[in-house]
């Protein structure tokens, strides 16, 4: 039987006027993800997009796959679809839904006309359509107030269509819509996170790592390649830069009080992602950084760190346990990447006490003891760049 998929899409739909381009970045996003599997026909009416496979050889199983990756797609339904005929539409609802039937025990039809030339009206559509359905099915009876399952018929322009049941999307809004930022992307677990959370929101992640060889090796960086990589399922391509930072590092240990030396080097960190983050075109940096959750991680570091930001700083995982945090990593399959044990910049020269509450001044003052202005320069010129691709 003829199969559709309808893609309905949740809170956008609020937005009155920017309806429309939030509708077009979204179909715009689901044909880049569709395209490897074939061609595709699309149709877009009330809050609802009509995906129709235009090849045998899709298989329905891997649309729906990629389609539950696309932010701000609300619910994903398989749909036959039927001729614009009660009698078509009978025979396949019987045929379509025989096994999702075996599996329930109460079902109400509703019916929806965009086509109110259709010769039966809603009510009736649902009472004729429910009486066959109770026939064919006798251990399966209908309630009104709280079904199992509700049947849908959709009678539209050129066909009709039978479903019931739907899969949930992946929520959000479509990556785009709420412009660009630039995640600090370590290997660890929370970055990734913060990534995820801020494209769900429909913002662009770009993605920035600093290296500081020969202290972090190779394997650390590919590590972190390869997490850009898997988080492109879902926040499509990624911009990567790779930050050379030893010379700042090796400066900073020389000339900074070693309780600052985290708080210093996330200042440093900063002050380089906004330059790249100005020409990549990025209005925000993003970190996975969470309240409490280390030393460096304080309100007050987190205030001493943001002094030196002209951007905003979103920390999306903030306000998240760890066992919250661990929770999305697994769900967008960056958990087991990033356990693997390589050592990150942060972690090679961490000071054995380091300050919990940093005062601004304090760090300011110890910040001028060293000579970053033209280090921070050459950071940045020695930033090389990867484009990270969505895998066919
Ligand atoms: P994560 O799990 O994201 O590494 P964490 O709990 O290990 O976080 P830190 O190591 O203190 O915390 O890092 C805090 C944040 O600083 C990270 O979430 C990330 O955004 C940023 N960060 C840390 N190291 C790097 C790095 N080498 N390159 C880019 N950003 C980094
Ligand atoms: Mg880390």
């Amino acid at each position: 039987m003829k199969e559709v998929i309808l893609v309905k899409y949740g809170e956008m739909a609020l937005k009155g006027l920017n309806k429309g381009s939030f509708e077009d970045i979204l179909i715009k996003q689901i044909k880049y993800r569709l395209r490897p599997l074939g061609r595709f026909g699309y149709q877009a009416a009330q809050s609802t997009i009509y995906i129709e496979p235009l090849e045998e050889t899709i298989r329905l199983e891997d649309v729906i796959d990629r389609l539950q990756k696309v932010f701000g797609i609300a619910t994903i339904c398989r749909a036959a679809v039927c001729e614009k005929d009660f009698n078509d539409i009978r025979e396949k609802a019987v045929s379509y839904l025989q096994e999702t039937f075996e599996d329930i025990r109460t079902f109400k039809v509703e019916a929806k006309r965009a086509d109110k030339h259709f010769p039966m009206k809603s009510p009736e559509i649902c009472r004729e359509l429910g009486g066959i359905l109770n026939e064919a099915f006798p251990d399966v009876s209908v309630d009104v107030h709280d079904p199992e399952v509700t049947v849908m018929v959709d009678i539209r322009d050129t066909n009709a269509y039978v479903y019931a049941g739907k899969l949930r999307g992946a929520g959000g809004l479509p990556l785009g819509c709420s412009g660009k930022a630039m995640l600090l992307l370590s290997g660890g677990i929370d970055s990734p996170v913060a990534g995820y959370m801020m494209a769900k929101r429909g913002v662009s992640v770009t993605a920035i790592h600093f290296v500081s060889p020969p202290y972090t090796s190779d394997r650390a960086r590919l590590k972190v390649e390869e997490l850009a990589q898997k988080m492109t399922e879902y926040c499509g391509d990624i911009k990567f830069f790779c930050v050379p930072f030893t010379e700042i590092q090796e400066e900073l240990k020389r000339r900074c009080p070693e309780e600052y030396f985290t708080i210093l080097m996330r200042r440093l960190m900063m002050l380089i992602a906004q330059e790249i983050a100005k020409q990549e075109e990025c209005s925000a940096l993003i970190t996975g950084e969470s309240i409490g959750q280390v030393a460096s991680q304080t309100m007050q570091a987190m205030v001493c760190t943001d002094a030196v930001c002209r951007i905003p700083v979103f920390r999306p995982c903030v306000g998240l346990d760890k066992t919250e945090i661990i929770e999305i990593a697994r769900k967008i399959d960056t958990f087991d990447i990033s356990i693997q044990p390589y050592e990150d910049c942060c972690t090679v020269f961490t000071p054995r006490h380091p300050k919990i509450r940093p005062r601004l001044d304090q760090i300011e003052q110890a910040q001028e003891n060293g000579h970053f202005e033209e280090m921070i320069q050459r950071a940045v010129e020695g930033t090389e760049s990867k484009l990270f691709r969505v895998i066919r």
